[in-house]
């Protein structure tokens, strides 16, 4: 479940590799090219593109460890907020194909515009449709389709124990 060729699965194994915790099935690490000082990236240790490739519960352990670092953080070096975001897929910038997640620490003014790129804002896009809201909520609510969009069934729980025991 790594991927010879990936820079996270190579750190993820890595005995002797900086990190910040390693959890079951995730690790944290200060970011190499960072948007702002403290930036850590927090990335699970199985090979999945993307977010919704990810078991539910190694989703769940995922985030569990970000809370835990941004707490950290904060304790450490106060920051007035923080931006924490998946760039999922390359058209959203992701560069790494590894699922990860950033945790920015942010400061009142560290930018023009805090907000960021969003396509919204861009002109090209405006407001989701009333009958794209109206389909997407109607299969938010059925049960069939919910069981379709769970992750895949190769990827199962007994294989990736939902520990959350942090191990340094
Ligand atoms: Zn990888």
């Amino acid at each position: 479940m790594t991927n010879p060729t990936c820079p996270f699965c190579a750190l993820t194994k890595n005995p002797d590799a900086e990190l910040l915790i390693r959890s079951t099935n995730s690790v944290a690490f200060y970011d190499r090219f960072p948007s702002a000082p403290g930036h850590v990236l927090v990335v699970p240790t199985i090979h999945v593109g993307r977010l919704c490739e990810l078991p539910a519960p190694i989703a769940a352990e995922l985030f569990d460890v970000v809370l835990q670092v941004q707490r950290t953080l904060q304790m450490n070096n106060p920051a007035d907020a923080y931006t924490i975001g998946v760039n999922d897929g390359p058209a959203a910038g992701q560069t790494i194909p590894h699922v990860h997640v950033h945790l920015i620490p942010r400061h009142h003014g560290d930018t023009a515009d805090p907000r960021g790129p969003g396509v919204g804002r861009s002109g090209r896009l405006r407001t989701t449709g009333r009958t794209d809201r109206l389909h997407l909520r109607a299969h938010l609510r059925d049960p069939a389709i919910r069981r379709h969009a769970k992750a895949p069934h190769h990827h199962t729980t007994k294989q990736y124990p939902a520990r959350r025991h942090l191990t340094e």
